[in-house]
């Protein structure tokens, strides 16, 4: 028998056990191992009858001096009552359905029982206590802490504890990495020893460790393989870009001065694009930091030499918008710009927009005639190639899906592409420094406009005076968002409650025009709204959080976001970034439907803070990093998660990830820890 000796060989499982444990992914001793106790309890004390506390949980030695049974749920079982003795006392003790302890326990036996003690009105009581006879064979159940799995019907923690125990000796034969001085310098026990303890804990404080040694072990597979991209990347060329006077004949153009911090930003990225080394290069920088007229500008150092850019946006409304944008501040620069997407095929040049044929576009492109071309990420999809594509700039990477890079450079011809992504949603220290280690930081702290907007948690009765506040606003000429949860489960649920606020909105504000906006619109009908209400003719906006992102209108300064408390807090800044974006005062009313502690906790930190760091931050410690991540995009193993928020560890993984691959860079000498590093980077399906 070895590691992968398929578990249906193993004595005591047949052939419809090995069936359920295959549907908890469970197949090979290997993976046994690695099937973690969800949760433990404490049955090593042993205790008397007369020392038993209430609620606590503790193993007793005792005879069972009386037995009963009784039908349960008419008659298809029953219910075992045993009154058990030891030389200071009776307890009872009650098992439902479980027929076949009649024939174990027999009337003056002797057993050892565990469990938490309850107070009835019989007196106190073990309800499902767990018991094992009073022989000297090991334990498995009793006199320790013992550990609970994930159950299955007919798959209880006490039969997998009995299948698990004697197979933990397989543990030392599972490959360790992680070095032996880490371990030492630490005092944590060895990757097997923390197997078994994880199985079998002979102290809480000893799991603490060992689950320590065993996020250790995983970090450092992930540091290595993030740090041999960072490196590999490093090896790679780039096209060199440099600052030319057009660039600053653009900037001096600007209709505003860029900022101490946009400028400095500026420079960290043309280092980058002058190094003849591939930038990999994420900007933070909150909402309305004015991060797109820094990826213009680098685009213009790439345009300029006659190479193309790529911009992506994570919607059609913001890829649009971005190119108006474009096409504003480019005016006297004259280089052929494109907006392609699923239903946009426009073309910019010499002063001139144009609609054009979509597939002459995707043509055209692929022939390198346009030179920044905006889109969505179908960019990756469409029928085009990038021949002389040289700058990736991904808007609003918050997100951190797919690798648009890998994706992208296979387009382009031999030449590896400079990347930017832009974010508003800050990577909290912990992600930044675990996850996207191989990234470079550049940070936007000022924005040019301070915003003023006033957050409120709204309580239902307070509804009516909020509609009237707004209805005075509207009056003055100013508009409102009305922002929807989007239903995940379901499309059709989604637009039904989007019909449903918007029919009640027209209701209440009768004298207002309302629209309304939502994901699955059609193109065309979606510029319609978004012109109508950027020009001020809509008042009103209901829509979901398709508008998380980019938007600009600079009149509205009003919103009402519907159960925030479906949203993330990242989410809810986004959103609230809609608002308020020349500087004047706005106003954002949150109306939770139900208010339980954890969502008062979030909407409180929402309410007082306009800081997009420190919500993140709070955001990420609230949900943890999966949800923070979202986990359905991002693929990531769920035995990694509890780790990436622990920047202790991760700072000793990477230490050591550094050292290693200093002495090895390409770790021949380790061709299993290799080995381990590439299957790692197939489990994170989103790098
Ligand atoms: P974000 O970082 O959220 O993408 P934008 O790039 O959309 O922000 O910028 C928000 C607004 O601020 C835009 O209208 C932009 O033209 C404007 N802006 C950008 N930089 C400056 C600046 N230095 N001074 C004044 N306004 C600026
Ligand atoms: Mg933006």
């Amino acid at each position: 028998m070895n590691l992968e000796t398929p578990l249906n060989q193993i004595r005591g499982i047949n052939t419809k056990i090995s069936k359920k444990l295959a549907e908890l992914s469970l197949f090979t001793i290997k993976d046994i191992l690695f099937f973690f106790p969800s949760s433990y309890t404490d049955y090593s004390s042993l205790k008397k009858i007369n020392q038993l506390k209430i609620n606590e949980n503790s193993t007793i030695k005792a005879k069972i001096v009386d037995l009963k049974t009784k039908p349960l749920f008419k008659k298809r079982s029953l219910i075992i009552q045993a009154l058990l003795k030891d030389e200071t006392g009776t307890l009872r003790a009650v098992w439902f359905a479980k027929p076949y302890l009649e024939k174990i326990f027999l009337k003056g036996r002797e057993f050892f029982f565990a469990g938490k003690v309850t107070a009835s009105k019989y007196g106190l009581s073990l309800i499902e206590p767990e018991f094992e006879t009073i022989e000297k064979e090991e334990k498995k159940h009793l006199l320790r802490i013992i550990p609970h799995y994930r159950e299955k019907k007919g798959l209880t923690s006490r039969f997998l504890r009995t299948i698990i125990f004697p197979l933990l000796k397989f543990s030392d034969f599972l490959p360790s990495f992680l070095p032996r001085e880490i371990e030492k310098r630490y005092s944590l026990p060895t990757f097997s020893q923390a197997i078994k303890e994880i199985h079998w804990p002979s102290s809480f404080s000893f799991l603490k460790k060992a689950q320590t040694r065993i996020d250790l072990e995983n970090l450092f597979i992930l540091e290595l393989f993030l740090l041999k991209r960072k490196i590999s990347l490093k090896e790679k060329t780039a096209p060199i870009f440099s600052w030319q006077k057009e660039i600053d004949e653009f900037i001096a153009d600007l209709p505003f001065k860029l900022t101490n911090d946009q400028k400095k930003v500026l420079q960290e990225i043309f280092a980058d694009l002058a190094s003849g080394k591939p930038m990999n290069r994420i900007l933070q920088g909150d909402v309305g930091s004015g991060k797109t007229i820094v990826a213009l500008i680098s685009s213009l150092a790439v345009a300029l030499k006659g190479y193309q850019v790529a911009f992506m946006a994570p919607t059609e409304i913001l890829a649009w918008q971005q190119f108006q944008a474009a096409k504003n501040f480019f005016k006297k620069v004259d280089l052929p710009l494109a907006l392609l997407t699923a239903n946009y095929s426009l073309i910019f040049w010499q002063g001139q927009e144009s609609e054009v044929k979509k597939n002459s576009l995707q043509k055209e492109i692929s022939q390198g005639k346009f030179l920044i071309v905006f889109g969505t990420h179908s960019l990756l999809q469409e029928k085009i190639n990038f021949p002389r594509l040289s700058l990736i700039i991904i808007d609003e990477q918050h997100r951190f899906g797919v690798n648009q890079r890998a994706l992208l450079t296979k387009k382009g011809e031999k030449i590896t592409p400079h990347c930017l992504s832009m974010t508003a949603t800050p990577i909290p220290r912990t992600l930044a420094l675990s996850l996207y280690s191989d990234l470079d930081f550049s940070l936007i702290k000022e924005s040019p406009q301070k915003r003023k907007i006033v957050t409120k948690v709204t309580s239902p009765k307070n509804r009516e005076k909020v509609y009237e506040f707004i209805r005075k606003k509207i009056k003055e000429g100013e508009q409102l968002f009305l922002v929807c949860p989007l239903i995940e489960e379901s499309e059709k649920l989604s637009l039904e409650s989007i019909e449903k606020k918007y029919q009640e909105i027209k209701r209440i504000f009768p004298e207002f025009s309302v629209a309304k906006l939502y994901g699955k619109m059609k193109g065309e009908e979606k510029q319609k709204v978004i012109e109508d209400f950027a020009k001020n003719k809509t008042k009103i906006l209901v829509t979901t959080s398709v508008i998380e992102v980019g938007i600009d209108v600079p009149a509205a300064n009003l919103m009402i976001i519907e159960n925030p408390e479906r949203f993330g807090l990242a989410q809810l800044h986004q959103i609230r970034g809609r608002i308020g974006r020349r500087g004047q005062q706005a106003f954002c009313f949150l109306f939770p439907e139900k208010l339980p502690a954890k969502t008062r906790a979030r909407l409180k930190a929402i309410q007082e803070s306009t800081d997009g760091f420190f919500l993140s931050q709070k955001d990420l410690e609230i949900r943890g990093p999966g949800e923070f991540l979202g986990i359905k995009q991002s693929g990531f193993p769920d035995y990694l998660m509890s780790a990436l928020t622990n920047f202790t560890l991760i700072k000793i993984a990477k230490e050591a990830a550094l050292n290693l691959l200093k002495k090895d860079p390409s770790l021949d000498r380790f061709p299993l820890l290799r080995e381990r590093v590439e299957k790692m980077a197939e489990e994170i399906s989103f790098s």
